[in-house]
């Protein structure tokens, strides 16, 4: 078998919409296939399982993809499949969304945190290397971090790694649906501002707080800024830089740090989730195949 046939499936279930690609080995996209997510875990899977149909009549191979993996919002136990927390798609108690996709599927699909499976998208498209290291935080309805560390996501001992906006940046701030006072999230997340622009200078301060988390907690090489209010990509870059040279004037420890010399933009127009999401499920069989020997 040639291995030009093989064919990698990546599916990011989103808040509103859920994308399946088909990659080549060296991960570019064959084709891809999106429809409104569906919300209980029963739906979801059946979302995806009729996407990946789709893929595999579109993309016209004949073989069963070689990887499907799957991202999803919500705390994902990669080793069980099972997913808890996705609210916003009708998860809250734990669910067997691993053996819920196998049936439909009639294979086994790797499953992971969304932006987790971003980060490691990220991770790959800025061409960083095994030794780098990567914070990749995630500008939407909420506020989250996904972590690539030496090359590997790190999911924390209970996969819920990466949770920087539940992190209070003020005493005195606005309470949070988590029952904190002052998050990140509650002063400059999608949630927060909704579509107020007065307020958007509330999200670049909350992300400038998140860089500077991330750049003094584990002193990652690269902090990558993405998802839904981040789009406007320069702008966004250029008002965070300037929020990152306010903190860094006053305090010689954060110049040397280096906070603003840390920042990039996650690449736009690019499957980020479902490419990420190959990804973990390859660096997944190659530990156990690891484990093995
Ligand atoms: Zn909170």
């Amino acid at each position: 078998m040639i291995d030009d046939d093989v064919v990698h499936v990546g599916v990011d279930v989103g808040g509103t919409t859920t994308r399946a690609v088909a990659f080549d080995t060296a991960l570019v996209p064959l084709g891809i296939e999106s429809a409104p997510t569906l919300h209980g875990a029963d739906l979801i899977a059946e979302r995806v399982g009729e996407l990946v149909a789709a893929l595999g009549r579109s993309v016209a191979s004949s073989r069963h993809p070689a990887t499907i993996a799957v991202c999803m919002p919500g705390r994902v136990d990669v080793a069980t499949g099972t997913v808890a927390d996705a609210v916003n798609l009708g998860i809250d108690a734990p669910v067997e969304m691993g053996a819920l996709l196998a049936s439909v599927l009639g294979a086994p699909a790797h499953l992971e945190n969304d932006v987790n499976a971003a980060a490691l998208g990220t991770f790959h498209e800025l061409g960083l290397g095994v030794r780098s290291s990567l914070a990749y935080v995630n500008v939407g309805t909420g506020i989250a971090a996904g972590f690539v560390l030496g090359g590997r996501v790190w999911r924390g001992a209970t996969g819920g790694a990466g949770e920087i906006g539940h992190i209070p940046m003020r005493a005195d701030g606005p309470s949070c649906p988590c029952g904190q006072v002052g998050c990140a999230e509650a002063i400059g997340s999608g949630r927060a501002v909704g579509h107020d622009p007065q307020r958007r200078e509330h999200v670049v301060a909350a992300v400038a707080w998140t860089v500077q988390l991330c750049a003094l907690t584990l002193d990652v090489d690269l902090v990558a800024i993405g998802g839904g209010l981040t789009e406007v990509g320069q702008p966004f870059l250029d008002a965070l830089d300037v929020q990152l040279a306010d903190r860094e004037s006053v305090s010689p420890f954060l110049r040397s740090a280096g906070l603003r010399s840390r920042v990039r933009l996650a690449p736009a127009g690019v499957p980020l989730g479902a490419a990420g999401a190959v990804l973990a499920a390859r660096a997944d069989i190659a530990g156990v195949a690891q484990r093995a020997r």
